[in-house]
């Protein structure tokens, strides 16, 4: 029985997922509604494009490691026994050069570097790289069993989901939060909104947060297969450019990556940064095209999105807006499938007490 009417603004990754364990519970009735759907490319949706891995970078102790924390055996058990999902296990390498901790890709993955990484008793099979095991630029390097999802098959995955346990998607651009409210598919007034439109909400009327930011992060996918996936802390060709390797699940492609470049807008692939990128990651992984340089990749396409990226980290909030009740989830940055499920469980939290306090009225 139906006790609450729910609209939940968005359709990336943060949206299908908070939609998704809404929808597993009976007494919610949830609509989705959303400018970009999955399918659609476009610069305005980050979700697409991301590599994605599951790579923690939240400061032990703050809410995006909680949030990271709580993600990982969901997409574990998604990867030992959804395999229609598109997301499998991998194993990973991360190395890192001390005369990065000042830069801008050293700063993102300072924590996920540490030899004593708060996530070393969540992911299976930690550890640390002997020296003798690094390439010679490089101070330290751990391993571990992550995840690699594949963006293109997972968040059809995720929408058909929830639509079979009866949400209902509709297309919409909203102008401000508050319009949300009188588009449930009941056609009576929502109980309750949820805002997951990402770097959006900088504009978006009723929210407009400046402590959002975007992040650049251009992308090359190849048909070849690394056999390993592996990040560094960081390169030798600027404070924002970073080497990343992830193989996607069922036939997605590999992603080479990449760049960190705050406050970049440009939805166009840069052609210079994409040589430097597919060198830096062949240097890095000569397997990759089994000895035959760049000229050995195939590339399927270059990429470019914007990381949701906000000062403070995301913003999981409740807040009541013209007498509605809208919990807010926003503002993932480069970690919004690896703190997907966590952030969403805070997120229906905040629901039930929303509802709670309504119903007290
Ligand atoms: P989005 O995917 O941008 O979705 C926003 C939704 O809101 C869309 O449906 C949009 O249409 C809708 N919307 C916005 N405004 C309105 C409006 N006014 N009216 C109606 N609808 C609206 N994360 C990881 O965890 N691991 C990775 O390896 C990883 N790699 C990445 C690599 C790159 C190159 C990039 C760009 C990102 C990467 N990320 C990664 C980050 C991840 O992609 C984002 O954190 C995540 O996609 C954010 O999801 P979201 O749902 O908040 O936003």
């Amino acid at each position: 029985m139906t006790e609450a009417n729910i609209v939940v603004v968005g359709a990336g990754v943060i949206g299908l997922t908070t939609a998704l364990l809404l929808s597993r519970n009976p007494k919610y009735s949830v609509t989705v509604v959303a400018k970009c759907m999955p399918g659609d490319y476009s610069i305005e949706y980050a979700s697409p494009w991301a590599g994605a891995n599951y790579l923690p970078v939240g400061r032990e102790g703050s809410l995006l490691a909680l949030f990271e924390r709580n993600t990982w055996q969901e997409l574990s058990d998604l990867a030992t026994s959804v395999l229609e999902a598109g997301v499998h296990f991998q194993h990973n390498v991360l190395l890192n050069r001390q005369k990065d901790s000042s830069s801008a890709t050293g700063d993102w993955t300072a924590s996920l570097m540490k030899l004593d990484a708060w996530f070393k008793d969540v992911v299976p099979d930690f550890k640390i790289l002997d020296k003798s095991d690094l390439p010679p630029t490089y101070d330290s390097g751990t391993s571990f069993t992550s995840v690699c999802i594949n963006t293109a098959i997972y968040l059809p995955y995720l929408l058909g989901k929830s639509v079979r346990n009866g949400t209902i998607v509709r297309r919409a651009t909203l102008s401000h939060i508050s319009e949300a409210a009188s588009l449930h598919h009941s056609g009576k007034p929502a109980d309750l909104v949820i805002n997951c439109t990402g770097l959006s909400s900088l504009k978006l009327g009723g929210v407009a947060d400046a402590k959002l930011y975007p992040a650049r992060g251009q992308t090359v996918l190849v048909a070849n297969d690394p056999g390993v996936m592996t990040s560094t802390s960081g390169t030798d060709d600027g404070d924002d450019e970073a080497c990343y390797i992830m193989h996607r699940a069922v036939g997605g492609g590999c992603i080479l990556g990449g760049c960190l470049q705050k406050n970049n807008w440009e939805s166009q692939p840069d052609p210079d940064l994409a040589v430097r990128i597919m060198k830096r990651c062949v240097d890095l992984c000569p397997d990759l095209t089994g000895g035959k340089g760049i000229e050995g990749l195939k590339v399927i396409r270059h990429s470019v999105g914007l990381r949701p990226m906000r000062e403070g980290g995301p913003r999981v909030e409740k807040e009541k807006i013209d007498g509605v009740w809208v919990v807010h989830q926003y503002g993932h940055g480069g970690y919004g499938y690896q703190s997907s499920f966590g952030s969403a469980k805070y997120a229906v939290g905040l629901v039930e007490e929303a509802l709670k306090e309504k119903a007290k009225l």
